[in-house]
């Protein structure tokens, strides 16, 4: 059996733990590999590593902490096809849809590639007779991530390109359920140049993650998973001194008012809650169908969700895989099971969906309730799997009633043909990612990304201008280069402007 093991100061490391985990091939429910869990000396190993790097790593030049970011971003574009395929063979997503996380990814090196500007601090020439004052930035230290099973590649490549080409040093615990790709970045890391300890991967499971957040050497902590464990890793990680942003869970409504293309709507809102099984932190989980849009969309909804072509990621031509675990299986079907006791309609049932050659497999097809109401579990709860909930509401107001009652703002999209409509939702909506006509509006690696409410805990969205922010802290100076024959002007009362 293939073991995946921690990388520490640039080498494949077994560790001291005993414990392993299972990753599954999702698409046959058979174990594929095993995964080192880590002990809590394995993770003061990581973190030692990266705490020996940071003093080399901070004092390397701007340009050439830019031209690392350079060449990883080449090896990221040549090594592709190899990563979109672990991603898929351990997640379960198609192919295609794997290569998009890797080439979103991506996008984050480039951003981080133009570090040098990034970094331009401020000068005030002159504020006082002879004296000058400029602030800059400077990096924390060693600087911890923690990511979910859902983005293996993506959801890291949003923290450790801008934390390290920042000056950090970094500390990866990914998801034990796909570690696989982590183990390949920080090869390519190494391909690249980057000095050992500089990157460092973790694997394991809580005990790892309670590791990271009580280590003495870790200064922050970005963490994406869902809202309990957010929640908690930004009070334990807050309470002994880190700085933290911590991405939570989502329930994203997508509004569809009558005036929309409907079929654009229903188009993108299949591709948007059924994409990756679901499984997105941006995926659209509750259409909210505004008076007389509701009947016409639900048919051209249950239209498209019947012909999705369910089966194995690495199979040309599947649209959408199986969900990641036998667990994930059970829990979106108890849910659909409980939104029809509930009293909604069942437009099309995807529980017992066979996929030919793969009894085993985590399948369950594409699911769409109608008359879905808030007081409903389907609603009320993140279900991560592909199931689409319509609710309908008699107005535009009333949808925004509806999405703002919702604990979670992480994404939200509104359909519709009018700009009137499209403002007043922009504005109004609390929810930190807005799509106008588009369903999964995930910002470029240019803008920071984040949500609202219970879908973030801390003040700063990851990556964008947010990431430099929160993965530097500022300094000022005020200067002044007296000449030595200069009457002193020093005072005991607070010095002001002359
Ligand atoms: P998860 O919260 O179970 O796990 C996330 C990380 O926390 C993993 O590394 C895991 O090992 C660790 N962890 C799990 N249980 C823990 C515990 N009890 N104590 C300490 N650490 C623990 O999330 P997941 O199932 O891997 O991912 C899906 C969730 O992530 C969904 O809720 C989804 O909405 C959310 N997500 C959010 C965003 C966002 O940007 N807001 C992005 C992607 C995923």
């Amino acid at each position: 059996m293939r073991t995946i093991e921690h990388w520490i100061a640039g080498k494949h490391v077994t560790g001291a733990g005993m414990r392993r985990g299972s990753v599954y091939d999702p698409a046959t429910g058979q174990v594929q590999a095993e995964v080192v869990l880590a002990e809590p000396a394995d993770v003061a190993a990581a973190t030692g590593a990266a705490a020996e790097a940071f003093p080399a790593w901070a004092a390397t030049s701007v340009t050439a902490r830019s031209r690392l970011m350079f060449r990883l971003r080449d090896l990221l574009e040549r090594y592709e096809d190899d990563l979109a395929a672990v991603v898929s063979s351990e997640h379960g997503k198609v192919l295609d849809d794997a290569r998009g996380e890797v080439v979103r990814g991506r996008e984050v090196v480039e951003f981080a590639c133009g570090i040098p500007q990034l970094l331009k601090g401020e000068y005030s020439d002159s504020v006082s007779t002879g004296v000058d004052s400029y602030s800059f930035r400077q990096p924390l230290g060693v600087v911890a991530g923690i990511t979910p099973f859902n983005f293996p590649i993506m959801v890291p490549l949003w923290m450790h390109p801008v934390a390290i080409a920042c000056g950090n040093t970094f500390v990866l615990k990914p998801s034990e359920r796909d570690p696989g790709a982590s183990d390949l970045v920080a090869e390519l890391y190494a391909e690249a140049g980057l000095p050992e300890g500089v990157f460092n991967v973790v694997h394991g499971d809580k005990v790892a993650v309670d590791a990271v957040l009580a280590s003495p050497d870790v200064s922050a902590v970005s963490f994406v998973g869902s809202t309990p464990i957010a929640r908690y890793v930004h009070g334990r990680a807050s309470a002994t001194g880190k700085r933290v942003q911590a991405l939570g869970g989502a329930k994203n409504h997508a509004v569809v008012m009558p005036d929309a293309d409907l079929d654009l709507a229903a188009d993108h809102l299949v591709a948007a809650g059924y994409g990756s099984a679901g499984q997105r932190c941006m995926a659209i989980s509750a259409v909210v169908a505004v008076g007389p849009a509701a009947d016409v969309l639900v048919a051209k909804l249950a239209e498209r969700t019947k012909e999705i072509r369910v089966a194995p990621g690495s199979e040309p031509g599947a649209q959408m895989g199986p969900v990641v675990t036998a667990e994930a299986k059970e829990r979106v079907s108890r849910y659909v099971a409980e939104g029809e006791a509930a009293g909604a309609a069942v437009v099309v049932d995807g529980r017992g969906l066979e996929v030919p050659g793969h009894p085993g497999g985590f399948f369950i097809g594409p699911t769409l309730l109608d008359g879905v109401t808030p007081d409903m579990s389907v609603y009320t709860d993140e279900i991560f799997g592909p199931v689409l909930s319509v609710l309908r509401v008699p107005s535009l107001a009333s949808a925004l009633d509806l999405v703002n009652a919702n604990p979670y703002g992480n994404g939200t999209a509104v359909f519709t043909s009018s700009g009137e409509v499209a403002r007043t939702f922009q504005r109004q909506v609390s929810v930190g990612m807005i799509g106008i006509n588009v369903p999964i509006p995930v910002p470029m690696a240019f803008h920071s990304f984040g949500g609202w409410k219970d879908s973030l805990f801390g003040d700063h969205h990851v990556h964008g201008p947010e990431g430099v922010r929160f993965y530097t802290q500022a300094k000022v100076v005020t200067s002044r280069w007296p000449h030595v024959a200069e009457e002193s002007l020093a005072q005991l009362n607070f010095p002001t402007s002359r």
